[in-house]
């Protein structure tokens, strides 16, 4: 039987954790740190993530500000107030939830934000960071809280073989960089790669952030395998499902992420980490 990695108990643990360091924080500091969120349109996905973020700074002490902007804003109203935020030393992080509406450029838009403040990590400037192994920079959250999944295992990752199916710049790509640096021996697969199976098959360590509901089944996944399911899907009952076919692969799995319960709360508890080293960096 597979184990299954209880993601909403780790990143509540680790929220609470962050709580003691915000109020450390605050308490040598003389102020919380700040978040302001950003989010153009209505998209109803967006405002549910970023109601849920907003939670999250209430239940570890971070102040946040949200700016709610209509689809019709002038990208050019966007960009000035991120300046005006980025000039602001009162705010720490700086996130524009994504996707935005047609009509804004989101490689436009993100390289503004001051990497410093850059609290998803998905500037260039911070990607670089993670590229180079420089730990000052801000990596991307959902990458970190697969890793913390990863390690909340014991499962010691040098020499091992991590397969990554999916190569976004927020997730697949991060990610293999930080399986890398935790010296796991990294395959990139893609829409591209001919056989899926015969790579995730050799796989210790699977993390799958595809986007298509239950594309990984169990005779695709090794007996004894990590497996990380990143993926946010509808099955045909309009349930809540992942990119790895839960049934079939938790018997072979070592250790199996849920969905939901796995990856997601992990993505929020390190915006928050990040947004306290952010704070952190900014203390003048
Ligand atoms: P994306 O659409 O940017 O990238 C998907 C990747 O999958 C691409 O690189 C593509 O090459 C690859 N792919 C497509 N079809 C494939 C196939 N048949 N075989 C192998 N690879 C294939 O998506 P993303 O932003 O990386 O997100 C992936 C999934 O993870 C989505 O379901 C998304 O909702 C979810 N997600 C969850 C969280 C979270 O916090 N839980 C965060 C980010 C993304």
């Amino acid at each position: 039987m597979g184990k299954i990695i209880d993601g909403k108990a780790i990143a509540t643990a680790l929220q609470e954790r962050l709580k003691e360091q915000v109020a450390y924080f605050a308490m040598t500091v003389g102020r919380k740190p700040k978040l302001a969120v950003i989010m153009v349109g209505e998209d109803p996905a967006s405002a549910i993530y970023v109601r849920n973020k907003i939670r999250a700074c209430e239940a570890v002490g971070v102040t946040s500000e949200a700016y709610k902007l209509a689809e019709s804003t002038e990208p050019a109203y966007l960009e000035n107030l991120i300046r005006k935020l980025n000039a602001d030393n009162s705010v720490d992080g700086i996130l524009v939830q994504l996707p935005l509406p047609l009509g804004f450029n989101a490689k436009k838009i993100i390289p503004l934000i001051d990497p410093k403040k850059d609290v998803d990590g998905f500037s260039q400037m911070n990607i670089g960071s993670l590229l180079l192994d420089d730990k000052k920079g801000l990596y991307s959250c959902t990458p970190l809280g697969i890793m913390q999944l990863i390690l909340s295992t014991g499962v010691d990752l040098t020499g091992k073989h991590a397969v990554v199916v999916g190569r976004s710049n927020e997730v697949g790509k991060p990610v293999a960089l930080m399986l890398l640096q935790h010296n796991a021996t990294v395959t990139i697969c893609h829409s591209k790669t001919k056989d899926l199976g015969e790579f995730t098959r050799t796989a210790d360590v699977l993390v799958v952030a595809v986007g298509q509901k239950k594309l990984i089944k169990g005779d695709m996944v090794k007996d004894g395998a990590v497996v990380i399911d990143v993926g946010i899907n509808c099955d045909e009952n309009g349930k809540l499902c992942g990119d790895v076919d839960f049934e079939s692969v938790e018997p072979k799995a070592s250790f199996i992420t849920p969905v939901p319960g796995g990856v997601g709360p992990m993505t929020i508890a390190m915006l928050m980490a990040n947004t306290l080293k952010a704070a952190k960096g900014n203390v003048q």
